[in-house]
């Protein structure tokens, strides 16, 4: 394989691409961050070269692939809020989709064949059954799911037409933190589950609301499949020596396939804290579907890629950890 050399990764500022640059660093490649700041933090990037820049911009994009040569494009980019896509979904389409058509098309005019793409889970929509392996039939339910479903179409079309090599990452549920607290997430607001826990053990928040009870689940509570940050991040490094190898495009989903409740979760939390942890019960959120765990035997047989903080105390510790020491 020729190892890869210089990278641009596009919001990298961000939660799961500022562990990606980290890791990018560790394995000895450079990196340029590209990120508006939108949503993510110059300080979480902690290796190679920062651009603040928005992918829309062609004269930045045309600026950035000037100046270096880069062997391959992660693309983190995106917003992320189910809820806000259904109000928003001009939106969601315009970033997720139209501006991801600029940085593709951007590639293509200099001459960069491979690309390394974030998707999601949610392009499968209400699941049919569990766990979910990539043959699982894909109908999103909301303007997010459809805007990483439409992306990873027009892949599919690059590759047929341009020969532009990608892979697709659908993503579970990213959790976790750096293990030695050098990195984590902090989105505002804060919508995830495992953060607000642990806001809610600390005090920075005065409880959890769990989202329903009713749901056909042992607990009642929803089930989610729960990835730890780095090894996302280390699935990223097997899909960019895929390609680097000469690998074909593909399209992997990507969790523990480990389901735990939003109870489970809780109790997690109390145990690895000590802390009390109040709880208030909600209302079912609109979308969320019972179950959502992974079937990832593909990319474990194809790419080897294995889980190795698949432990749901271990993601927990390590946010705790990393809101510890930033609260
Ligand atoms: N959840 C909850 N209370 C919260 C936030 C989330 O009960 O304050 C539940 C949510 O309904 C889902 C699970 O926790 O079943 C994970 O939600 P999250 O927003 O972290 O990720 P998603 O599954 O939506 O990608």
């Amino acid at each position: 394989m020729k190892s890869p050399k210089c990278i641009l990764v596009v919001g990298g500022a961000g939660y799961i691409g500022s562990h990606m640059v980290w890791l990018l660093g560790q394995k000895g490649v450079d990196v340029v961050t590209l990120d508006n700041l939108s949503s993510g933090h110059r300080d979480a990037v902690l290796h190679g070269q920062f651009v603040l820049g928005d992918i829309a911009d062609r004269l930045i994009l045309d600026k950035v692939f000037g100046e270096h040569k880069f062997d391959a494009v992660m693309h983190f980019a995106s917003f992320i809020q189910v809820g806000e896509s259904v109000l928003d979904p001009a939106k969601y389409y315009q970033n997720n989709v139209v501006n991801t058509l600029n940085l593709l098309n951007a590639m293509r005019a200099h001459g960069v064949d491979k690309f390394i793409f974030s998707s999601t889970a949610a392009i499968f929509g209400e699941p049919e059954y569990v766990p979910i392996g990539e043959a699982h039939p894909q109908s999103p339910i909301n303007p997010y799911g459809w805007s990483k479903r439409m992306v990873e179409q027009v892949l599919a079309d690059y590759d047929r037409a341009y020969n532009l090599k990608s892979v697709c990452l659908r993503y579970f549920n990213a959790a976790g933190a750096h293990p030695d607290g050098l990195l984590g997430e902090r989105h505002d607001p804060e919508t995830h589950l495992i953060p607000l826990v642990l806001q809610a053990a600390s005090g920075q928040r005065p409880h959890i609301t769990v989202f329903g009870r009713d749901y056909d689940t042992p607990d009642g509570t929803c089930i989610r499949d729960y990835i730890h940050i780095l090894d996302l991040a280390e699935a990223h490094w097997l899909a960019l020596q895929h390609l680097q190898s000469g690998g074909e495009t593909r399209a992997y989903n990507l969790g523990n396939g480990n389901g735990y409740s939003v109870n489970e979760v809780i109790e997690t939390a109390r145990r690895i804290t000590g802390r009390a942890i109040p709880v208030q019960e909600g209302q079912r959120r609109e979308g969320d579907p019972a179950r959502l765990v992974a079937d990832a035997g593909k990319i474990q047989q194809e790419l080897g890629w294995q889980p190795i903080y698949a432990d749901l105390n271990t993601i927990v510790k390590h946010v705790w950890h990393w809101e510890a020491l930033n609260s």
